[in-house]
């Protein structure tokens, strides 16, 4: 099945093609990272655009080929006129149009390139050609480096290709330490050193990368932090007016829901957000062991992701969401308690 595919894609990628790739809204670690791991081995041989639906926060600006990346939002005609004269597009960490968000789903809704998606979310759409879709994966960035492998090309994985991927998958496995680490994951990464990547500079580049105003942010967050003892849940919220208080830069909450997460005890842990710019609440949702938050989001929220790590909306107001919140759990506590493992 695999081997199909691949070839399906070797015989495409035989002669020079005009190739756009593009990631999710919002891009993380992973997104950034796969995308410009793809574009590195891509681009000797073809005519090659990473296209972002809108910028990324600064601790991922350092990664190498960074600054070919066009950005819809920033250069919406350049953007779309790539798409557009695509012959293939390759879809990167994402399942689903709408994750590019309103205006680069436009432009990827109307065109009729070959689709090639690589992701690792559940419940993939049906809009690509080509599907590499594995829920197995920790990252996208480990499937692209089992798609250049597959293609018979590892010896072209070099320092740049080593370090988006290795960035992807630090960030998408929590620094290898979520149940999505494999063996696997672990001899990729180290090949991934083997062949150039720097892991603790990578660390440090997107790690300690901290401005005061988000250790600030970080505190007024653990002090609204919320823990529902008889549920094993923690909730944090950040208002738009607290956000704006420390500066609020894009990229600065990232990580917040974990330390609700941390606490003893805690198997599920959410994050709301308050966003006026876009009218809504943004929510990122954690759990531990066998409680999906992936189906929670969808159901209530809007969203979607993974078994342990999803995201959700409300275009309500943050108090009113929070309830909503407050309403729907209880009917999750069996399941909640159900995903309790006492540590050992
Ligand atoms: P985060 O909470 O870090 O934004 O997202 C956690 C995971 O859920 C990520 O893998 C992300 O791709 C996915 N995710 C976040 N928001 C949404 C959403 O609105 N819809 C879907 N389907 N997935 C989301
Ligand atoms: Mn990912």
């Amino acid at each position: 099945m695999i081997d199909e595919k691949i070839n399906r894609v070797k015989e495409i990628l035989q002669t020079k093609k005009k190739i756009a790739i593009v990631c999710h809204r919002n891009p993380d670690g992973d997104a950034y990272g796969s995308s410009l791991a793809l574009y590195h081995y891509l681009k000797d041989k073809h005519d090659v655009t990473v296209v972002s639906p809108n910028d990324c926060p600064n601790f991922l600006k350092w990664l190498p080929g960074e600054k070919d990346i066009v950005v819809l939002e920033k250069a919406e005609a350049k953007a779309t006129k790539i798409l557009e004269e695509s012959d293939v597009i390759f879809t990167l960490d994402f399942n689903a149009l709408h994750r590019t968000g309103d205006a680069t789903e436009k432009v990827l809704k109307k065109i009729k390139p070959t689709f090639i998606m690589i992701d690792h979310h559940q419940q993939p759409d049906d809009y690509a050609q080509i599907k590499f879709s594995d829920t197995s994966k920790s990252s996208t960035c480990e499937m692209v480096y089992d798609f250049i492998a597959d293609l018979g090309d590892s010896d072209k994985v070099n320092k740049e290709i080593a370090t988006c991927i290795y960035t992807g998958i630090m960030t998408d496995t929590g620094s290898f330490r979520f149940p999505s680490t494999t063996p696997h994951t672990h001899l990729i990464v180290a090949d991934l050193l083997k062949k150039g990547a720097d892991n603790a500079k990578i660390y440090n580049n997107v790690m300690d990368n901290n401005s005061l105003d988000r250790m600030k942010l970080l505190s007024k967050a653990l002090d609204n932090l919320v823990l529902l003892k008889e549920l094993k849940t923690a909730y944090i919220t950040l208002s738009q007016k607290e956000l704006n208080d420390f500066n609020f830069e894009k990229g600065d909450t990232e990580g917040f829901v974990n330390y609700a997460l941390s606490i003893k005890d805690v198997v599920f842990a959410v994050i709301f957000i308050e966003d006026k710019q876009q009218g809504i609440i943004k929510m990122s949702f954690r759990s531990k062991g066998q409680f999906s938050v992936n189906e929670f989001a969808r159901k209530h929220f809007n969203g979607g992701g993974h078994t342990n790590a999803a995201g959700g909306r409300s275009t309500k107001s943050l108090d009113k969401t929070v309830s909503e919140f407050l309403e729907v759990l209880p009917n999750y506590k069996t399941q909640i308690l159900n995903s309790y493992e006492p540590t050992f």
